[in-house]
């Protein structure tokens, strides 16, 4: 395999499937394959997957990368055997949805086991038995630390309600400092989740069992909507973990926790209704094929001059003439941006740094 998608876009699901000598290791609940895949001799065996959540590709485009880098010996595997399941959710991964084809999120039916798909990967986790796991999402665009997009987000989840930090989790977290460490990247722009104990969430039921773990959260950056700087990041940090040692640091816990409230593009001063707002318009997206439809919505209009985001253009000159409604696609002429139904039909909306 050459890796063929830098670019981080949508890729359909058979063409995944047949980019790649995978290993059928079962289906999912409308029957189609679940592949998987074993590189190296090691012994020591770690477990990664993505796709669980059909919507958030970077770690499809993480793994990919991590199998071209050992295949073209960029990287070198040395103790270690990976074990890899590059979508787990394939339902919802054709629809770009969340949830499996039964309509269930996969991330909290970790206790009931009722999906097939989550079903299938607890068991493939207890017949390997991993050393570690990499468990890897796309965060949303509303996430920031300190006023800063977050463009990585990381967690090692709570085993239980007491999020009490066990010799377990230090372990992970003293590895995966040593890690951020030795990628010698800037940190700022990454984030911790937070701990709160999900009891019905994968990583933090596999905690409770024993079974160590890190959250990957890819997210956006300003001038970076395609997350490529968040796929890189983490495949730094997965070929970087490997090898990091259990040393005790302090560098994953001294991460800020990420907030919510950022907005992506935020026109101010605009003259609505005899009043001066904010408008905030963000992204819907969906995938048909290679092709990816953008619907724009509102998000949230009034002063929002307290709120991060990624994007402001001064709307001091624009007059709206019609209402808006928050949640639906927009209609309104933003004099340089005109949209109809959710569509721009005339002008851009910027996704460069500023
Ligand atoms: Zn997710």
């Amino acid at each position: 395999m050459r890796y063929k998608y830098h670019n981080n876009q949508y890729l359909p699901y058979n063409e995944l499937v047949s980019s790649y000598n995978w290993n059928i290791i079962g289906y999912s609940s409308e029957e189609r394959p679940i592949v998987s895949t074993v590189i190296g001799e090691g012994t020591r065996d770690i477990c990664i997957w993505a796709g669980m959540h059909g919507n958030e590709i970077t770690g499809i485009h993480i793994i990919l990368q991590l199998i071209d880098m050992l295949q073209s010996k960029y990287i070198e595997l040395e103790d270690f055997k990976l074990h890899i399941i590059p979508v787990i959710n394939p339902d919802a991964y054709v629809r770009y949805t969340r949830r499996n084809g039964m309509g269930i999120d996969l991330n909290r039916d970790f206790k009931s086991f009722q999906t097939i798909e989550s079903a299938k990967l607890i068991g493939w986790l207890r017949m390997i038995n991993p050393e570690l796991c990499f468990n890897l999402h796309d965060q949303r665009t509303i996430f920031h630390v300190n006023g800063e997009s977050a463009f990585t987000s990381l967690l090692v989840p709570s085993s239980d309600i007491s999020r009490e930090i066990t010799p377990l989790r230090r372990r992970v977290m003293n590895r995966l400092g040593n890690a951020l460490i030795s990628i010698n990247h800037d940190l700022s722009g990454v984030g911790r989740y937070t701990d709160e104990f999900y009891p019905t969430a994968v990583g933090d039921y596999l905690m409770s069992q024993n079974i160590p773990n890190i959250l990957i959260e890819s997210g956006v950056a300003r001038g970076d909507l395609d997350r490529k700087a968040a796929r890189e990041f983490g495949v730094q940090i997965i070929t970087h973990t490997l090898t990091a040692s259990e040393e005790s640091v302090n560098t994953y816990d001294e991460l800020p926790v990420n907030e919510q409230g950022q907005l992506e593009w935020v026109f101010t001063n605009v003259l609505y209704a005899h009043m001066r707002v904010d408008v905030a318009v963000k992204r819907i997206l969906a995938m048909n094929g290679h092709n990816k439809a953008v619907i724009y919505t509102v998000d949230d209009l009034g002063d929002l001059s307290a709120r991060p985001r990624l994007y402001e253009i001064d709307g001091s000159n624009i007059v709206l003439t019609e209402a808006l409604n928050v949640d639906r696609p927009i209609t309104a002429d933003f004099g340089t941006i005109v949209f109809e139904d959710g569509i721009i039909v005339s002008g851009q909306l910027k996704e460069k740094a500023h």
